[in-house]
Order: C-alpha cells, then structure tokens, then sequence
C-alpha cells in the first residue's frame, strides 16, 4: 500500500507495522503467554488476543532506521544476556541492568510510544502526544534528547520502567512475564486531571510514561517520579506488587479466571 510514512513523511510503500515489537509477540507466544488487551473502561471485559496488531504506518527505510537503532538494544533489554557488560541482575527488592544505555533505552521507548500515538488502530485512540509529537518524531530521526541547549524530549514525557511481582503468588511469574498489556492510557484519575500517563507491559515488566505540566522549565526540568529510570549506566528497578495496580490486578485476576472457566478455549 502507497501512503505517508508516519516518521519520513514520504509517500511510500508502507510496511505493516507492529507497535509493541514483534520479538515480544514471539517470546510469549513461545510460553504460556497471552496477549492482554485491556478497554479503557470498566464495563469491557478484558480480551486474550493471539495475535499482534499491525497496520501500514512507515515505509521500509523508516521501519529498518527504528530497528537498527533502536529495537536491536531495546528488546534485549530484559532478557537474560552472558555478556557480563549488559545484564539484568536479580537482587532482593530490585533488578538491576548493567551497561544501560540511557539515551538509546528511552528513545527506543519512546519509539514505541510515538508507534502507538500515531496509529490509527481503535485500540490506540486514547493515546496522543498531541502537540509534541512532532518534537519526538524528531529526536527519533536525529537519535537525540535535546530540543534545544536547556530542555530535552525526557523532561516532557518521563519513562519509568517497575517489575511487576505478585507476592501473594496468587498470579504465577510465568503469566506475569508472558502476557503483553498493550499500550494504555491509565485509569487513574490523577493522570487525566493532570496531564497523561500511558503504560504498556511485556515480560513482566511494566513501562510507564508520565506526561505533566509543571509551572516552570525549571520544575519540568527537576520534577521527577518514583519509579522514573535514571540517566546513568546502571540501574536499579523496583519490584511492584500487583495489588498496588488495581489495572494490572484486575486484568490478571479476568484471565486467570477465563483460563480456569475456558481452559479448553485458549485465547481468543
Ligand atoms: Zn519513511
């Protein structure tokens, strides 16, 4: 199909884009894994999906330029690695990624996203940048963080990576690290009175963005949040139990009960 890619804007020969990378798709589907897909309301039943939405979005040079640069570091990112300068190391109360590309890590984040923003897929309407999309498509296309010497793309949208455990144990780690939540803008009343929280979660990790208006650049500069990932080459990332996301909890409790009810089903 010939139409505008979404990053060159060029009128190409669009591929079929995926918006949560493809090598999370294969890993779950590898495992127990079940594709999650929550509705921003509460009267929508969550649905188990098996298959990953695509759509025309970028032409072949656009999709190749975000792969090579980006998905390559990103989506190994939370898997185990024998090379001793990139782990992710369990210890107690928090895992830890050795040899972190901060820069690369959040742009390949923020690839995923922009992927999501600019989508026209029904599941993906409540997810917008709005007015700074056109900022971040560029910092993807030039692979930077700075707008200008003072302000950089991460005081505007803030990433923040959790390990979501449940230590009731009521909902295994094999569910948790082989479901995908698809990319969500959040419930939480807070987040929409001031500005926008969207999330997505695969292999049992949860990746959050918080976009918020704060008074001044100074503040927007400053301003952090609990679980924001630090410009810094290793990092530690809190484990967060699930009841404390009443989202994720419910979601997990809907298709573990499926599963139990369905258990001849499979996803649908
Ligand atoms: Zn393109």
């Amino acid at each position: 199909m010939i139409g505008t890619c979404k990053l060159c804007g060029e009128q190409r020969q669009l591929k079929k884009s995926h918006i949560i990378p493809r090598s999370y798709y294969r890993s779950a589907k590898r495992g127990q894994g079940q594709l999650i897909k929550i509705k921003d309301d509460q009267d929508t039943a969550p649905m188990l999906i098996n298959s990953d939405p695509k759509e025309p979005l970028l032409c072949q040079d656009c999709e190749q330029f975000l792969s090579d640069n980006y998905e390559r570091e990103g989506t190994r990112l939370f898997k185990p690695s024998r090379d001793r300068r990139h782990q992710v190391v369990r210890m107690g109360e928090y895992v830890k990624f050795k040899g972190f590309k901060y820069r690369l890590t959040y742009l390949y984040f923020l690839s995923i996203l922009w992927r999501a923003a600019v989508s026209r897929l029904p599941q993906y309407a409540g997810v917008e940048l709005a007015g700074i999309e056109p900022y971040v498509r560029d910092c993807l296309r030039r692979k930077h963080l700075d707008l200008n010497p003072q302000i950089r793309i991460d005081h505007f949208i803030k990433l923040g990576i959790v390990r979501v455990v449940d230590r009731t144990g009521a909902v295994p780690d094999s569910l948790l690290k082989g479901a995908i939540l698809d990319m969500n803008r959040s419930l939480g009343k807070p987040a929409s009175t001031q500005g926008a929280l969207f999330y997505f979660m695969v292999d049992g990790f949860l990746i959050v963005y918080v976009l918020k208006p704060e008074p001044s650049l100074e503040q927007l500069r400053t301003a952090r949040f609990e679980f924001q990932v630090p410009d810094r080459s290793s990092v530690k990332i809190r484990f967060l139990d699930i009841q404390e996301v009443a989202e994720i909890s419910n979601v997990m409790a809907a298709a573990i009960r499926k599963a139990q009810e369905h258990p001849e089903a499979g996803p649908q």
